[in-house]
């Protein structure tokens, strides 16, 4: 086993990092305030190879992997949430199209994503319920050469920042009847709906999607017939909760260091808080929290860029380590004192992220759900 990162990947987190420092703070204040991502950032986040970071040289990214992304994702969370947030929804794009795409829609629709032309959007969650995927309304019904799209999606990350979006909906009944499609976003009948208002990882924006007998060319049907599902979940398990995990960890691993700057820094009874062994008890979880969850994400991803199965194991480091970055981000609020609750103060935003993570990708009781399932498959009886 060898935990180190190659010497590409130690360059990468450098060159993110020092993006991510220069960069973004300038744009945070704006964000917050107006719950836009910074667009003009995507060309030179795909100058630094991130926008593409999983896209094949031949559609234009740099094929580093998974590994790599996840580097680039807790790097850029380390300094804001809602940039990785926006980013690894755009790479389950990314993802979507590689996998299931003909090579006519990887060259029409994968290269600018790669080069950060425009914005990757996975649009399943109806209003009738995200767990519940099967149960969703949007239809789509073949009628001569189009599919007449219908319905509506909601909580869809990078929707108004996007020329296209990768949509899933109904073409028969049942778990089998769901199909994916590209819709550009000109198409007749596509519809921008309400921008979220949320109260954390603001600057990701969060938007509606609404499809009024929308018109989409059959040719922009993403896979078979009836693949949706199986797209739309290996492109959520696989992708989307390994990012959500690396989000997570930047968010956490940020707490980590303001908790522990701030016990460095503020003197009570003629010394550092952190002098205090309540406090360092504290300091000490949430840097356990942060090695622990560090282990599950690179670990979770190192098996995708390895061609092995990942479900439980991006399940598992996405519930844990959102969780942890809530945990960790509470605490290093309560370590701030009232300071922790005011708004020049990153940690009060860093909670506020860190709770949005949770639902994002599926809820941690979804992921119970499937990790219980692996838990007890050893033991499950044979009928
Ligand atoms: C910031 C953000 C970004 C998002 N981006 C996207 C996106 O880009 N694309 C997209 O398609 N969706 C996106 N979503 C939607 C997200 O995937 C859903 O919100 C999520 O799947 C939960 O769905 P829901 O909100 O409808 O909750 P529901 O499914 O209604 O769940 C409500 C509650 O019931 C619980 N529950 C549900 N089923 C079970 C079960 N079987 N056992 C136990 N408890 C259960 C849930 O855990 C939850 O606590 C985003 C959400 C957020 C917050």
């Amino acid at each position: 086993m060898d935990f180190r990162f190659s010497e590409r990947e130690e360059m990468l987190r450098k060159s993110v990092r020092e993006f991510a420092e220069n960069e973004i703070p300038p744009k945070m204040e704006a964000m917050e305030k107006t719950g836009d991502f910074p667009a003009e950032l995507l060309k030179p986040m795909a100058d630094l190879g991130i926008m593409g970071v999983i896209t094949p040289p031949e559609y234009g990214g740099v094929g580093l992997g998974y590994v790599a992304r996840t580097i680039a994702l807790e790097e850029l969370g380390r300094v804001c949430g809602a940039m990785p947030m926006a980013l690894q929804v755009h790479h389950m794009g990314c993802a979507v199209i590689n996998d299931f795409g003909t090579e006519e829609q990887k060259k029409k629709y994968l290269v600018p994503l790669a080069k950060g032309e425009t914005m990757g959007v996975v649009a399943v969650t109806d209003p009738t319920g995200g767990s519940d995927v099967v149960g969703m309304k949007t239809s789509a019904e073949l009628r001569g050469d189009k599919y007449i799209l219908n319905g509506r999606k909601c909580f869809i990350t990078n929707s108004h920042n996007s020329d296209f979006w990768v949509v899933i909906a109904r073409t028969a009944e049942g778990a089998k009847g769901l199909s994916a499609f590209i819709v550009e976003k000109d198409f007749p009948g596509a519809k921008l709906g309400r921008k979220e208002n949320k109260f954390g990882l603001r600057g990701a924006n969060t938007g509606e999607l609404a499809f009024d007998d929308c018109e989409v060319p059959k040719e922009n049907l993403l896979g078979q017939e009836g693949g949706g599902l199986a797209a739309a979940i290996k492109t959520i398990s696989e992708t989307g909760r390994t990012g959500m995990a690396a989000t997570a960890l930047g968010i956490l691993t940020a707490a980590y260091e303001e908790a522990a700057k701030f016990a460095s820094e503020r003197p009570l009874y003629g010394k550092p808080i952190a002098a205090l062994q309540a406090i360092q008890f504290y300091i000490a979880e949430i840097y356990s929290q942060l090695e622990i969850c560090r282990l599950l994400c690179y670990r979770a991803s190192w098996l995708k860029d390895n061609d092995m199965r990942c479900d439980n194991e991006a399940a598992l480091a996405k519930y844990y380590t959102c969780e942890a970055a809530a945990n960790a981000a509470k605490k290093a609020v309560e370590i701030h004192g009232s300071y922790g609750i005011m708004r020049e103060y990153a940690v009060q935003r860093l909670l506020r992220d860190a709770m949005v993570t949770i639902p994002a990708g599926g809820t941690a009781e979804i992921a119970k759900v499937l990790l219980a399932r692996a838990a007890l498959a050893p033991f499950k009886k044979q009928k």
